[in-house]
């Protein structure tokens, strides 16, 4: 070796230590490193977190945040209302509006809307929008979707959730999921769980039995957290088997987080903390919205000093910490590389108007009223305070403040343009509309004339109603308190201010009356039903609602909604109603119906429905043809194959539904379950078969006993068609031994 290289040789070296540690002093710390294992970074951060910055972390500073920790470069918090576009910000310490003048977003219908899409494509967009404007207005988590099933029409939030059916509600939950977390947003699952009612919602004491509370109301949220990876399960306002849902043992600790794996943040619900021990230690990671001093908080002073005291042992918080962080990690808070939102763009409004048109259910349609024929209408009434209520801007938690809002007589006027006069009468008396609607406003006395002045709107309605080639009805509900309103539930069924009255006198007087509802679920319409030829259930339309009615009413768009939840004739007919089961007693409230909830219980008692789940009509009409199940290779799981043919005369899409009925079961089970579905578009005359896969578990139970779901042996008739109650095609499926099935 040539003699002077080795001293070379020790020069270089010498060179290279001094140069990697003086890379390794500016090197970043781990957490900040994108390139580290998120339980990395998340390890380091916590390692150089004090107590107090710790305790920060797991309760509210603010109405919607928690604070920043500048030192470590944590950034303050915010989180964000709501399931169907993100909510207009309230100031600190208060509910009222912050009055920003940048806290827009656009207004998505409400999931009742989503889910009677039943288009799973629509729901990642849906949900690829609010995580994506959430973005933009730099909130880290967005406070939906909200999943809670539809036990009774009356629900006061009914229009907020997917409706009736577990697997509908599961498959909405994961696409909406799905679509926010990609845009570096974390989702948040409410409100877990059987958070059904609003009637006492802080206090009502929820008992069920184990096997309801896995098949219908926890599918979902498994779901949401095994498929979809949620960040964020908000634990809900009501008591499961005694003890508050967000200090719950059973449904925190050992069914979401031990069962279920659940490796995120669970936060409470607004003011939905009780008890210092029962938070700490039964699954509890954020407090939110306890009323301030925030150190008054039950995860903030009080649990200082239980841990300064030894009561409580410091993993306990360093976990809820842990489970905050790694939300923050996953949903991209310390890197360069997080996606840019934006707000309102046309796409964004496209997605707003494809699911508010690809929503409304067409439920009736005699003698073809629909669509109407711009070029031979002339005159065109419109009729009723929804079609000019502004809607969007209230309900509560979900209350969107949007840029803008086409109304039902707007979208008309579109569709219309100078092609026929058209023209508005009010119809019935909202008294809201004449009411100032800023919280805290003072609100006008009970109007002694009001008798008078509903008279004088409904018989001018009726006048012109005589006077058109067609009326267009749009009524419904509203959100006010007692509709579609959090807070407090429906007190019955039906329309509110006199308009099964005013719609009978409509129809009598232009029997070319078409009746559009706004709602979140059901009401009655027995009294005017058979007299009116065409129906429309448009739920609350966002932002582009009218835009959407405008383009079904005229026949720009093929109606594809389908119900999720069952429309009963009576409310007597509806399981909790029919069994005194709502709204509980002494504060305690038995699910009697147990798993017979909407279709089951209509099912099971034979009960005919005003209109079922599922159903839906089209402008054109399907034929399905053919049925098989083939068996997939890998011997778990099978397939349904459905033929249907589009026999009508417009290209249109159905959505296909397919059942699982157990013909000889070993315990009491419903009569059929819907287990698949898939939404086709097919132009007219075009045959499609659209395949659906049936896993083992589609035809399982929830066993108790054995703690597990089972596939049991035996005989199946698998069902499919385009309605709960119109299944025309058939086929045996057999199951040659049981199975514990993965679920
Ligand atoms: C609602 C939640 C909402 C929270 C924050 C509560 O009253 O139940 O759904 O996310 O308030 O606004």
């Amino acid at each position: 070796m040539n003699p002077w290289l080795l001293p070379l040789r020790r020069w270089c070296a010498a060179l290279l230590a001094v140069g990697v540690a003086a890379v390794r002093a500016v090197e970043p710390a781990p957490y900040l490193d994108p390139a580290q294992p998120l339980e990395t970074r998340v390890g380091d951060l916590l390692g150089r977190m004090t107590l107090d910055e710790k305790l920060a972390l797991v309760h509210a500073d603010s109405k919607f945040t928690t604070a920043a920790i500048p030192r470590l470069g944590i950034p303050r918090r915010w989180m964000s209302d709501g399931p169907n576009g993100v909510r207009e910000d309230v100031g600190p310490d208060t509910w009222l509006p912050a009055g920003h003048t940048d806290d827009f977003s656009t207004a998505m219908p409400p999931l009742i809307a989503l889910a009677a899409t039943w288009n799973v494509d629509l729901g990642r967009a849906y949900g690829t929008v609010l995580g994506s404007e959430a973005r933009e207005r730099n909130k880290q988590i967005l406070l939906g979707p909200g999943v809670n099933i539809q036990r009774t029409p009356l629900g006061g939030r009914s229009f907020e959730f997917p409706g009736e059916d577990p697997w509908l509600t599961s498959r909405v939950a994961v696409s909406y999921i799905q679509g926010v977390q990609s845009q570096g947003v974390a989702a948040c699952v409410k409100h877990f769980a059987a958070n059904n009612q609003e009637e006492q919602r802080g206090s009502i004491d929820v008992q069920m039995d184990e096997r309801t509370l896995r098949e219908i109301y926890l599918p979902a949220f498994e779901a949401a957290v095994k498929e979809a990876g949620v960040l964020v399960v908000m634990g809900s306002y009501n008591q499961f088997r005694g003890q508050h849902c967000c200090e719950n043992d059973y449904l925190l600790n050992q069914v979401l987080k031990k069962e279920w794996g659940f490796p995120g943040l669970v936060v409470s619900d607004w003011g939905g903390v009780h008890n210092t021990d029962e938070a700490v230690r039964n699954g509890l990671d954020l407090e939110m919205g306890t009323e301030p001093p925030y150190d008054n908080f039950y995860l903030a002073r009080r649990f200082r000093n239980g841990i300064l005291q030894g009561k409580y042992p410091l993993a306990l918080l360093d976990d809820k910490v842990r489970r905050n962080l790694r939300v923050m990690f996953a949903s991209k808070v310390f890197d360069p590389d997080r996606p840019a939102g934006a707000i309102n763009t046309p796409t964004h409004q496209a997605t707003a108007r494809q699911v508010a048109e690809e929503a409304i259910v067409l439920l009736k349609n005699d003698g073809g009223l629909l669509p109407l024929d711009k070029g031979r209408i002339r005159s065109v009434a419109v009729i009723g305070a929804n079609a000019t209520r502004l809607q969007a801007h209230s309900g509560g938690s979900s209350a969107i403040k949007s840029f803008y809002e086409i109304t039902p007589l707007e979208g008309i006027l579109h569709q219309v343009g100078a092609a026929a006069n058209v023209t508005f009468s009010q119809g019935y008396l909202d008294p809201d509309l004449s009411s100032d609607r800023r919280p805290g406003a003072a609100q006008p006395l009970p109007d002694a004339d009001a008798g008078r002045r509903g008279e004088e709107l409904a018989a001018r309605a009726v006048e012109a109603a005589k006077q058109a080639d067609v009326v267009v009805y749009v009524g419904g509900l509203n959100h006010d308190r007692f509709f579609d309103a959090e807070g407090s539930d429906r007190k019955d069924l039906k329309l509110p201010y006199g308009q099964d009255e005013l719609i009978r006198r409509v129809v009598a007087a232009n029997p070319r009356t078409v009746v559009v509802l706004l709602s979140g679920s059901a009401v009655e319409m027995g009294s005017w039903l058979g007299q009116v030829p065409a129906v429309l259930q448009a739920w609350y339309g966002g932002a582009e609602g009218g835009n959407a009615l405008g383009r079904i009413l005229f026949g720009v768009v093929n109606p594809s909604g389908k119900l999720p939840c069952t429309f009963p004739k009576r409310l007597e007919d509806s399981p909790a109603h029919a069994l005194g089961a709502y709204p509980g007693e002494h504060g305690t409230e038995r699910y009697a119906e147990g798993l017979l909830v909407g279709y089951r219980w209509f099912d099971a008692k034979h009960i005919e429905p005003q209109f079922p789940f599922g159903f839906g009509l089209s402008y054109t009409r399907f034929t399905y043809s053919r049925l098989a199940i083939t068996p997939v290779a890998e011997g778990n799981a099978s397939a349904a194959a459905v033929t249907l043919t589009n026999s009508g005369p417009r290209d249109g899409a159905e959505t296909v539904e397919v059942y699982v009925r157990p013909l000889h079961p070993s315990v009491p089970r419903p009569e059929k379950e819907l287990k698949a579905f898939g939404k086709v578009a097919l132009r007219a005359g075009e045959t499609k078969t659209v395949t659906l896969p049936l896993p083992r578990a589609a035809f399982a139970f929830y066993d108790p006993q054995r703690a597990a779901w089972v596939a049991e042996q035996g005989d199946y008739e698998i069902l499919a068609g385009g309605s709960s109650r119109d299944l025309p095609l058939t086929a045996p499926v057999r199951l040659a031994a049981t199975s514990v099935v993965a679920h």
